[in-house]
């Protein structure tokens, strides 16, 4: 038996944040109510953002975004080939077609070097992910959509706290979207928070969230005419968050700061005494963005990566996988390349090598525990379990 049992990731909630749920659960109002208000205000404040829109998840968010755009049958949607799944998943669920783009390996994110050689007349969106809690170019991938009139969802899953000059992400595209998945900075179980600083799309957005209702239960409660029922003017979906959840969220919020200093000086931490390893390369520095470490991933590169040793350097990574987890820690491929799972490859015709800088990432990248939470002597001994692995 090891000396500690270290997850990838634990959630670490307060007693006030625990017994926050109990507030709603009283009151008698569960459901996109005055806490999911509440949390969308603490939101925006905390992101600079005009507007917050509560969700069931960061892929509902999604969804949303591009439905509000009337994406749909005959659209193409350009997607980093190396993200977690739903970010290439809404475009099929709304009939679109998923055009993937190579990511850059210096910061696992797209390649913005070539996104223009993705474009066609059919392109209506680019869904750039800050993936990790590093922030994709923006700039850059605003000035392509500008001169193509393309919009662009961000996909910010794992973007709280992190910001391009002291901007947050979330609101430079036309929308961008969060997750509260238990892997995520903050938490509420399942859920996702849009942002946008487009008042006409927030709009289309709320109501396409609650059936396409005109106006919200809340709103209809609180007016003149509470008896009358709401128009519909879309077809909406039911993608509203519960006050339970957004109960945990708000009172999350209340030390938003804390929690994004605390993974960064975590990561910080990993940084100074990992870095020196020839064998693992850590992909992304600061410069004048802020990291929000959703985690932290490496690339395991005992040698250059080609396509003739991928393989083997990714039995090597994951007989190091292995021999961590039974020292008692855990460690995860930082996610997956989406063109090489099933339904992508089959659909699309795609094999590993067409996004080579994906199939590297998918086989070689390795990250290690990261949450609020972790403890000093786990993480040094974190640290000194992977500096004496033999490779
Ligand atoms: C977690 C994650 C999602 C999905 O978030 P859910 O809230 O679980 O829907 C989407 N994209 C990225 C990059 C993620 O990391």
């Amino acid at each position: 038996m090891s000396k500690f049992s270290i997850p990838i990731a634990r959630t670490n909630l307060t007693e006030a944040e625990i017994t926050s749920v109990l507030e709603p659960l009283k009151s008698g109002w569960l459901v996109q109510g005055p806490k999911v208000k509440e949390f969308e205000e603490k939101w925006s404040n905390f992101t600079g953002s005009k507007n917050s829109i509560a969700v069931t998840s960061c892929t509902s968010g999604l969804h949303i975004s591009l439905a509000a755009l009337d994406f749909g049958p005959g659209d193409e949607a350009i997607v980093p080939a190396f993200t977690w799944i739903s970010t290439a998943n809404v475009v099929e669920h709304l009939g679109g077609k998923v055009v993937f783009c190579d990511i850059s390996l210096d910061s696992f994110n797209i390649d913005v070097d070539q996104i223009e050689s993705k474009i066609s007349n059919k392109t209506k969106a680019i869904l750039p992910v800050h993936l990790f809690g590093y922030p994709a170019e923006m700039k850059e991938i605003m000035d392509i959509s500008k001169k193509y009139n393309i919009s662009v969802i961000e996909d910010a899953a794992c973007g709280f706290g992190s910001k391009i000059d002291g901007v947050h992400v979330g609101s430079m595209g036309n929308s961008g979207c969060f997750s509260f998945h238990p892997r995520k900075a903050i938490t509420t179980g399942e859920g996702g928070m849009i942002t946008t600083n487009d008042d006409s799309l927030a709009e289309k957005m709320r109501k396409l969230r609650d059936h396409g209702a005109s106006i919200s239960d809340l709103q209809r409660h609180k007016g003149p005419k509470p008896y009358l029922l709401a128009d519909h003017p879309y077809a909406g979906f039911n993608q509203r968050m519960t006050d339970i959840q957004a109960s945990l969220g708000s009172e999350q919020m209340n030390r938003a700061q804390e929690i994004v200093n605390t993974r960064k000086n975590i990561a910080k931490k990993y940084l100074n005494h990992l870095k020196s390893l020839d064998w693992l390369e850590i992909p992304v520095t600061e410069k004048n963005n802020s990291h929000g470490y959703q985690s932290f991933p490496a690339l395991f590169k005992p040698e250059k990566i080609n396509m003739q040793n991928i393989l083997n350097i990714n039995d090597s990574r994951n007989r190091l996988m292995t021999s961590l987890l039974e020292r008692g820690i855990s460690t995860r491929p930082a996610t997956h390349a989406v063109h090489m799972l099933e339904y992508y490859k089959k659909k699309y015709s795609l094999k590993p090598e067409d996004f080579p800088n994906a199939f590297i990432a998918d086989q070689c990248s390795i990250s290690f525990p990261l949450f609020d939470g972790l403890k000093e002597e786990e993480q040094e001994y974190i640290i000194e379990e992977i500096k004496k692995s033999s490779i």
